[in-house]
């Protein structure tokens, strides 16, 4: 058995925690913000590759973590539940880039005014804050350990460590590749809504959850900026009625902006002692078992 430092605990670095748990390592994870507070808290979230490059390797990480939500549906608890919804297009398209990674995917024939073309899929929708309480006890549940930590550095020295600090590699990792990609939601009440929408060049997206629905949104790069914006948020209540017409005067809740850590490609990498695994852009719930296992490959290599 190993000891394992994972440096973040947003999904990506409690995914790497459980599978390096599961593996049989002791994992102490150390973070600034503890997973409620973190961008992944913010996420609408349903599987999506959105905002993370380069596609071979994301089509691959997404496919992994579809097949592992699949298998959380099931869970009670975990905060996961295959939905069925519809990607609105301007123009047709050919078949996504990702098709591969998702067990079917039908074209749309009934579109809104102004869609040329669509497809349907079910896809799992995460409620992030069950979900990241689900992966909070699981840690736990495997003799894993979460602490708040505001690090300066990576630690060095006696043991393995696992770098997922998201946008915080630009300081820890001093790599400035890595960018905020802002992104502002409205959390409005359910008002019956079964299925999501989205609509990606806004981007505008709907997602209903169990108590709520997540709409979006915005994608504004190298803006660091959380404090939401209230002309923002009625830009996208407007974009998102007219996707949702059933939207129409639903209460608004909340309002919440986050930092995705887009990168010019995700990294997944051993360097040393250290493997990284952080950039995941606007898709880190979507890719993150994939990179873990992929994670714990790396660590165990040699
Ligand atoms: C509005 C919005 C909607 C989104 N919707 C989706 C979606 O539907 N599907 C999807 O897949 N993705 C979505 N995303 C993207 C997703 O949220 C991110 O890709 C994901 O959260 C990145 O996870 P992470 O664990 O790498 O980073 P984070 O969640 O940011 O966690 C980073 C961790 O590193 C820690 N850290 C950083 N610096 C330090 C330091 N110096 N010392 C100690 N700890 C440190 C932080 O405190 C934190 O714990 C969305 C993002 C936004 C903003």
């Amino acid at each position: 058995m190993t000891r394992v430092i994972v440096v973040g605990a947003g999904v990506v670095g409690l995914a790497c925690a459980v599978r390096l748990l599961e593996s049989g390592h002791r994992v102490d994870v150390l973070a600034r913000d503890l997973p409620l507070e973190t961008t992944s808290s913010v996420a609408a979230a349903f599987w999506y590759p959105y905002r993370a490059f380069p596609q071979e390797r994301v089509t691959a990480w997404a496919a992994t973590a579809y097949a592992e939500f699949v298998g959380l549906a099931g869970e009670e608890h975990s905060g996961v539940r295959m939905v069925t919804g519809t990607e609105y297009l301007h123009r047709r398209q050919p078949d996504p880039w990702w098709i591969s990674a998702v067990p079917s995917l039908a074209r749309e024939s009934a579109l809104p005014d102004g869609y040329a073309d669509g497809w349907s899929f079910t896809t799992p929708i995460i409620e992030m804050p069950i979900y990241l309480g689900w992966l909070i006890e699981r840690i736990e549940a495997l003799g894993g350990t979460i602490t708040r930590l505001n690090l300066s550095a990576l630690p060095t020295g006696s043991c393995p460590v696992v770098n997922c600090a998201g946008l915080g590699a630009r300081f820890l990792g001093s790599d400035k590749s890595v960018v905020p990609v802002s992104g502002q939601t409205v959390l409005v009440e359910q008002v019956g809504l079964a299925r999501w929408s989205l609509d990606e060049s806004g981007p505008t997206y709907v997602v209903p959850r169990s108590c709520d629905i997540v709409i979006g949104g915005t994608a504004d790069e190298g803006e660091w900026n959380r404090t939401p914006s209230p002309e923002a948020a009625r830009a996208i209540l407007d974009r998102a009625t007219r996707l949702v017409p059933a939207l129409e005067g639903a209460k608004v809740l909340r309002h919440k902006v986050g930092l995705r850590p887009v990168r010019p490609a995700v990294r997944v990498e051993r360097v040393g002692d250290v493997v990284h695994c952080y950039g995941h852009g606007g898709a880190g719930v979507t890719l993150s078992w994939g990179a873990a296992d992929e994670v714990v490959r790396l660590l165990e290599r040699d």
